[in-house]
């Protein structure tokens, strides 16, 4: 017995794809390794179309098979020898897997390596905010590729839709002009919770005004993103924010985005271990872990690739519905939900950007650990 996946979003559809709401990868991995399950999995959608698959017999199999789930049902029910397509439908509570079984004529019942996990319908609501870059010249950088939001939908529902039964829905917000590269430098240290204590060491590129960079902190209180956030054309605080589960900026003008970390004891000015330094550059970033607002900021040079852009932009939303982490990372690190060490990972929608497998694809799947975690995640997203 064989299952694939069909990714049906495209023309011609793809039969085999592996971001099409079939996992066929985790049973593969390392028996240890985080994610690792011994079965197949597909996705039942709850209301709605079903989850379009092939099935397909051993190449031996001389009888007819009846499919049936306890928590779902197949259409077609009947398999012959040669590949079906059959829809799968889940049925009841949303989250609950079932395995699937198969009678042959005359037979008992017998219970297949496949199972199914059911997932309800949903809908996420994302703001796109294009900014572009003020230069103190006057000189204006609008973001290098700004999705329509017909194409960003298309694009975010291959992926959510077809393999957790998540819709989202875009609104495009008008592009809003903004001098945001305006660092302080070391006067921006005013932003942290106390002025008076001592900076032990500077990151070597400490922030600057006009250097291309958009500096962030996990909190959001940092100069340049309150004069993204915080101000709108007509210079209503806070307006930009009002609709939406997750904010996405689009922001011009940026070579990288550059996250800023305070280590050490804020609260002992005599801590010299307290400095102010950089985590890393990186082309998308999103802060996970808080309450609304859900930002992901998207840098410019991510954006020089359309198709590359809006992969981005689905990786950074990947992170708020799977949660941090890529599979790729070293181990003492945060891999997410699903390192399945021992598979490829190329195809897979949370590999780090710094992958070199990310580079030769843009891969999209979603394995069966983060159905689950999307499942909690987004439990908690929809309701606040
Ligand atoms: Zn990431």
């Amino acid at each position: 017995m064989k299952v694939q996946g069909i990714d049906d979003t495209r023309n011609p559809e793809i039969i085999g794809d592996i971001a099409s709401g079939v996992d066929t990868t985790s049973r593969t991995a390392n028996e240890q390794s985080g994610g690792y399950t011994p079965h197949s999995w597909i996705m039942t959608p709850v209301g709605g179309a079903g989850n379009r698959v092939e099935m397909t017999l051993g190449t031996s199999a001389s009888m007819n098979m009846t499919l049936s789930a306890d928590k779902g049902f197949p259409n077609p029910s009947l398999l012959t020898q040669s590949p079906k397509i059959v829809n799968w439908f889940g049925e009841g509570i949303k989250g609950s897997e079932h395995v699937i079984k198969a009678s042959i004529e005359g037979s008992d019942e017998i219970v297949l390596p496949i199972w199914a996990k059911n997932m309800q319908a949903r809908n996420l609501r994302v703001t796109v905010h294009p900014i572009t870059l003020i230069k103190p010249d006057g000189t204006k950088d609008e973001p290098d590729f700004i999705p329509t939001k017909t194409e960003l939908e298309d694009y975010l529902n291959r992926v959510f839709r077809e393999q957790i039964n998540t819709t989202c829905s875009v609104n495009l917000k008008n592009v809003r002009e903004v001098a945001w590269d305006a660092s302080q430098g070391t006067n921006d240290l005013t932003q942290v919770p106390n002025t008076d204590y001592p900076l032990a060491f500077l990151e070597p590129s400490f922030p600057m005004p006009n250097d291309g960079i958009l500096d962030l902190n996990q909190s959001g209180t940092y100069h340049e993103p309150k004069l993204i956030t915080e101000t709108d054309n007509t210079g209503n605080p806070g307006s930009n924010e009002n609709t939406g589960h997750i904010q996405v900026y689009l922001v011009g003008g940026s070579t990288a985005i550059r996250t800023l970390l305070i280590s050490g004891n804020p609260n002992n000015p005599n801590d010299d271990n307290v400095y102010f330094r950089s985590s890393g550059f990186a082309k998308g970033i999103a802060f996970t872990g808080h309450t609304n607002p859900r930002r992901c900021w998207i840098a410019d040079s991510a954006l020089q690739d359309p198709e590359a852009g809006m992969h981005t932009i689905a990786h950074e939303i990947g992170h708020f519905i799977v949660g941090s982490g890529h599979p790729d990372e070293p181990a003492i690190q945060d891999q997410g939900p699903a390192p399945l060490q021992g598979t490829g990972l190329s195809h897979r929608l949370m590999v780090s950007g710094r992958s070199e497998s990310r580079k030769s694809r843009l891969g999209l799947q979603l394995v069966k650990a983060e159905w689950d975690a999307a499942e909690r995640n987004l439990d908690i997203i929809l309701n606040n």
